[in-house]
């Protein structure tokens, strides 16, 4: 049986150029996935965002071109339109093109909104996860996100709404987490932690554990522990700053006790 097309239906045009959305961890380039790897070694021009390190970057061909798009390239930070009209041009061009991401691709990342982009403009798109920040920054003290005692589940959060945007709505977050037992990873938060520590405390208990991780997993990495009610506090007093990430809950009342015997995998034995 044939088929026909109504004459205005936009047929899919045929992908012309290819990118790889790579997640490049939240630091250690030991935690790069084999497959990220792979790509960096392959590409002929890396995209790279703000929060990924040098010794990441270090890892590609020799012969690759970097084009950094965050605020190391000069402005603030480059528009989102620019980066995609790169990526497409690029792509058409025949380039092997990598745009490396913090952590993971498709967690904050503006990973979704680029694959649409490039879909969009017939780009064919492979997206490779990378480990998110907030995972392993409490990893690298030994210290869970779930646990059967404390924590049913977890919350991967935004602290920073688009502009326009009403945000995230704490205080429902806040009941769900204390009645449901989630752990909350605030992602982009310590920046409005006054107004987010206030709007939590009307659902969830003054002294519910909480801690800070600022660079987590590089060799600057700070961390913090405290309780909800004296988080802002707490991160002025220790000048803690972005990146970081702040996790709420039960799980991270002990991080302190087992970050002690936390060996980094620089200093492991494999
Ligand atoms: N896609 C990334 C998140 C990008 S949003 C991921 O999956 O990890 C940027 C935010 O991520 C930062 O504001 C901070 O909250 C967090 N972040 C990224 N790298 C970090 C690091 N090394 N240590 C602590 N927080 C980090």
């Amino acid at each position: 049986m044939g088929s026909t097309n109504h004459p205005d239906m936009q047929l899919p045009t045929p992908a012309t150029g290819h990118i790889t959305l790579v997640g490049a961890g939240p630091g250690d380039p030991d935690l790069l996935t084999i497959k990220a790897l792979k790509a960096l070694q392959a590409a002929t021009l890396l995209l790279v965002d703000d929060l990924v390190s040098d010794d990441i970057v270090a890892l590609a061909s020799p012969g690759a071109r970097v084009v950094w798009v965050g605020k190391r390239g000069g402005c603030k930070s480059t528009p989102q339109a620019f980066i995609d009209k790169l990526m497409v041009t690029a792509a058409r061009e025949g380039e092997k093109v990598v745009r490396l991401k913090g952590g993971d691709p498709f967690l904050f990342g503006r990973g979704g909104e680029e694959v649409e982009h490039l879909q969009a403009a017939g780009v064919a798109v492979t997206v490779v996860n990378g480990i998110t920040a907030g995972l392993a920054a409490v990893t690298s003290l030994h210290t869970p996100l779930t646990h059967r005692e404390h924590a049913h589940g977890v919350v991967f959060v935004t602290g920073h709404a688009k502009p326009g945007d009403s945000g995230t709505d704490w205080r429902t977050l806040a009941e769900t987490a204390h009645r449901a037992k989630l752990t909350l990873v605030i992602y982009m938060g310590v920046g409005g932690a006054a107004l987010i520590q206030a709007e939590l405390l009307h659902g969830l208990p003054a002294d519910t554990p909480a801690l800070i991780v600022q660079n987590a997993t590089l060799p600057q990495q700070r961390h913090a522990t405290t309780t909800l009610a004296e988080l802002s506090q707490t991160i002025d007093r220790e000048g803690l700053g972005s990146p970081a990430v702040m996790v709420i809950g039960k799980v991270v009342g002990n991080a302190n006790a087992l970050a002690q015997w936390a060996v980094s995998g620089k200093t492991g034995t494999f």
